[in-house]
């Protein structure tokens, strides 16, 4: 996926040189923008290509997704800091296995 924007970045995603793909991390901060299909298309595809082998943001962007359908709208206070601590701590002890 590197149809445009190739090799420049923006929106506060750093990544270095040439490496397609985000972090956890990433995924947790940009994941309210791509709900709301707030992603520039090129960061989009990157996420999209995180959930398919993470399964951990899948599950993750899947319960946002449920939330902003029931309550009409994504807001911070939809995802408690203590889940998504838990989620980052979790994430953090998949990466390392
Ligand atoms: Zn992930």
């Amino acid at each position: 996926m590197r149809a445009r924007g190739y090799g420049r970045r923006s929106n506060g995603i750093s990544m270095a040189d040439n490496t397609e793909h985000i972090t956890c991390q990433e995924v947790v901060d940009l994941v309210s923008d791509y709900i709301e299909a707030a992603l520039p298309s090129e960061q989009a595809a990157l996420f999209e290509q995180h959930l398919n082998f993470c399964g951990g943001c899948m599950n993750y962007v899947e319960q946002l997704r449920t939330t902003v359908a029931s309550v009409g709208a994504l807001r911070e206070e939809a995802v408690p800091a203590d889940v998504k601590a838990e989620l980052l701590a979790a994430f953090r002890d998949w990466r390392r296995t």
